[in-house]
């Protein structure tokens, strides 16, 4: 636990003992320093150290890079970094990315060796996201002195469970007038995502005697018949209702659990359902949506009972292609020779709960996602560079107001 105000006194004083002091700016520095040290998210991964060692070596480099540093815990030994440069009163924008990484059982190389090979930087994280908040970190470094407006820097725990990190942040009162999230998008701009809802259904049957289907009723069986039913829907109405960048809403079975015994109905299957939803969907139209295909089954067969539970869910992200942060982001693309490239992003991100708070975020970083979370992951160096750059500049014209 340290208090933010105290801790920041104490960074002066310390004089960056634990961590080597990179030169300001240097993103690549920065994002091989990140990646070496461990921060499996725990609530994932058991055993898993957390952010902390992360987060004080990031804050240390920013301090000494001249941000105002503010590490904030969330939860015990969880805290985020928010570190802020430029001048309080002009356009503020927040740059947003996840400290914690995913487990790192079945990896090709070294997890946390932040090796360089053939131009890439090799590690979990590299691509999720430590390069990103590598870029951003450095980036703002770089134009700190010019910047019309402030820049809020914010390295969050907790994005790969359930973004304790970011809500945490907003819980705080942190706001900007709008935010990138440093994901890694390849470089291309992606202003939307879908979002996804857990729902747990709880098919009863009754137990019996594998001879008796007189009593017995199979729990299992009325799993079927909603798989039936869900697979119609997911096929004929979700495969219609679609969002320009975003592909079209989904849903599948992500587990089932049931039975006792060869000889024995089953009084009881549990199935998980995962549902990706598109912006105007919510949760509640998506439970009232599986809870009306069981009572449609339940007036044909009159033994089915199921309990429909909304177990988690965070919802879609959805920032206009002309709002004033993407088309920022497209200018600056534009001046460092590259094309701006918009498209839709897959998985889920903070940015849903900074546009929730009323801060436009969107994603844009360094990196191929199909990389996070799998057995090798590097970030292309000069992609990480490029990022900086762009990042460097988009904070410049975010700050003049143009
Ligand atoms: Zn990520």
């Amino acid at each position: 636990m340290f208090p933010a105000e105290t801790f920041s006194l104490r960074l002066r004083a310390s004089s960056f003992l634990t961590t080597p002091m990179l030169t300001r700016g240097d993103a690549i520095g920065l994002a091989q320093m990140l990646v070496r040290i461990d921060s499996r998210n725990p609530s994932l991964v058991p055993g898993g150290p957390g952010e902390e060692a992360v987060a004080r070596g990031l804050a240390e480099t920013l301090a000494g890079w001249g941000f105002q540093v503010e590490v904030r815990e969330v939860k015990p030994g969880r805290p985020n970094v928010i570190a802020r440069v430029g001048r309080q009163g002009g356009r503020s924008l927040m740059l947003n990315g996840h400290l914690d990484v995913v487990g790192t059982e079945g990896m090709r190389h070294e997890p946390f060796g932040a090796s360089e090979r053939d131009g890439r930087l090799y590690g979990r994280g590299a691509a999720d996201m430590k390069g990103g908040i590598a870029a951003m970190c450095a980036a703002a470094a770089r134009v700190a002195g010019s910047v019309a407006g402030e820049v809020i820097v914010a390295a969050v725990v907790d994005e790969e469970y359930e973004s304790a990190g970011t809500s945490g942040l907003l819980e705080g009162g942190v706001r900007a007038d709008a935010a990138i999230v440093t994901e890694p998008t390849g470089l291309a701009i992606m202003p939307a995502h879908r979002g996804f809802v857990w729902i747990e259904v709880t098919l009863h049957g009754r137990a019996a005697h594998g001879s008796r289907y007189d009593i017995g009723v199979d729990a299992i069986r009325s799993a079927g018949l909603l798989l039936y039913e869900l697979d119609i829907m997911d096929a004929t109405e979700l495969i219609r209702r679609t969002h320009p960048l975003l592909g079209h809403a989904s849903l599948h079975a992500s587990e089932i659990v049931g039975g006792v015994g060869w000889s024995t109905y089953p009084d009881r299957c549990v199935l998980r359902i995962e549902r990706r939803t598109l912006p105007g969907e919510t949760e509640d139209s998506v439970l009232q949506e599986v809870r009306d295909i069981c009572n449609t089954i339940q007036l044909r067969r009159n033994d089915f009972r199921a309990d429909v539970d909304l177990v988690f869910a965070q919802g879609p992200s959805d920032v206009a292609v002309d709002a004033p942060i993407t088309r920022a982001l497209a200018v600056a693309i534009e001046q460092e020779g590259y094309e701006a490239r918009i498209e839709g992003m897959s998985a889920w991100t903070d940015a849903a709960l900074l546009n929730d708070a009323g801060i436009p975020a969107i994603c844009f970083g360094p990196g191929d996602i199909s990389l996070a979370h799998s057995d090798e992951e590097w970030i292309d160096i000069r992609e990480l560079e490029r990022a900086t750059r762009t990042l460097a500049r988009l904070i410049e014209i975010w700050g003049s107001g143009e």
